[in-house]
């Protein structure tokens, strides 16, 4: 049998789209993913009702496009809008036009070291990480494979997720496994907002009954002495499962700290704002959290989300990555060290389960009491096309 050449990368397109979809936090007035959550711009009273207020929104989706030339087109989604298309198209195509996209390892590094002296983690990664996901969809779709199998296979017949958003009860209702709560008072908001966070979480405890997980997503508000307070009670009071990035994500020590002062049986987790193995190999290695939640369209994609698994396996961390639909399922469904997954509520109650990433994706898996079956995710690449009928913007055309 002759050795099997594939098409090779033909033309890079890279769109910007806005309202809601991979830039998720761009939703529209009155969803609770909005509604006076802690961050670490709640030290000025003028951004504190609205994280759209300090911009969180302000880039919107970036699509990646690969056409091969035999016209089979692979894409993706992440953050990163305008900033990232420039970088996709005006840097990184030279990388793939003219090349196989089975050559995922030699261009991702080609990526990753020729934008090192600008880049290394945040919007560059975030750009990388699409092209990644890009490439991975297409090989997919070329090889008419699903991106798990070439991952390696499913090691269950279906995916668990938990959910994270405002309603946790509902959740429950609904078969997750779990709800994850934004935190609402950062250390600005005093003993006051430390007590009514507290009265939240308790609140949603009396709702949900004692066996439910209950976890915190503090979206990088605290300080250490608010965090270990903030952790200590939540276990004691309410018998939180995890919480959620807690600190800056440049504050490793922090996190070695937290992990220390925190109570036994409570989990601290981060990573979502993590990018690379030597990100996370920081993380592991100083023991900051005991489950890392990379984020596959942040991180550097599925090339990347390789090395940061198999570094967590072997030192025995869990790895549950952070939202993005399809292009976390296809990974979190191989491995053994990414027993469940995160499930993000984009309904604005969020009292109903709908897609994710709507409306950019088509035919994008959502969980039905909580699960996805893997064979839904039997479709080459990552099973999804992307929504011709919004508008796509393509600001910088080669
Ligand atoms: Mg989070």
């Amino acid at each position: 049998m002759p050795v099997v050449n594939l098409p090779k990368i033909k033309h890079v397109r890279a769109f910007t789209v806005r309202g809601g979809g991979a830039d998720y936090h761009d939703q529209g007035a009155g969803h609770w993913i909005d509604d006076h959550i802690a961050t670490p711009m709640a030290r000025y009273p003028e951004y504190r009702q609205s994280r759209q207020s300090f911009g969180i929104n302000v880039l919107g989706t970036l699509v990646v496009e690969l056409e091969a030339d035999d016209g089979t087109i692979g894409f993706a989604v992440t953050t990163g809008g305008e900033p990232a298309a420039f970088i996709v198209e005006k840097h990184l195509s030279r990388f793939l036009v003219g090349r196989s996209p089975a050559d995922y390892e030699k261009i991702w590094d080609q990526m990753y070291f020729s934008t090192q002296y600008y880049g290394r983690k945040g919007l560059v990664v975030n750009a990388i990480s699409g092209v990644d996901l890009a490439l991975w969809d297409l090989l997919g779709k070329l090889r008419q494979e699903p991106v798990y199998h070439m991952l390696g296979g499913a090691v269950r017949d279906e995916l668990q997720f938990y959910a994270t958003g405002a309603r946790p009860d509902i959740a429950k209702e609904l078969g997750f496994i779990g709800g994850k709560l934004p935190l609402h008072h950062g250390p600005a908001e005093g003993i006051e907002g430390l007590h009514k966070n507290i009265a939240d979480l308790a609140e949603m405890r009396s709702r949900c009954g004692d066996d439910f997980w209950l976890m915190l997503d503090c979206w990088m508000s605290l300080d250490i002495d608010y965090a270990t307070r903030l952790a200590h009670r939540a276990w004691d009071e309410c018998g939180l499962k995890w919480i959620e990035e807690a600190l800056s994500p440049d504050d490793y020590w922090g996190y070695a700290q937290l992990k220390k002062n925190a109570p036994k049986g409570l989990l601290v987790t981060t990573g979502e704002h993590e990018a690379t193995r030597w990100g996370f190999r920081m993380l592991m290695d100083m023991e900051c959290c005991d489950i890392i939640q990379p984020d596959v369209g942040w991180c550097g994609g599925v090339t990347e989300l390789m090395k940061i698994g198999a570094y967590a396996d072997s030192k025995g961390v869990m790895m549950v990555p952070h939202g993005s639909s399809v292009y976390s399922y296809h990974f979190v469904i191989t491995r053994h060290n990414s027993p469940f997954a995160e499930f993000l509520m984009m309904h604005p109650g969020p009292t109903e389960v709908v897609p994710m990433f709507a409306p950019q994706l088509l035919g994008e898996p959502v969980p039905v009491r909580g699960k996805i079956r893997a064979s839904e995710l039997d479709k080459p690449g990552f099973g999804v096309e992307l929504n011709r009928d919004i508008a796509l913007h393509r600001p910088y055309p080669n």
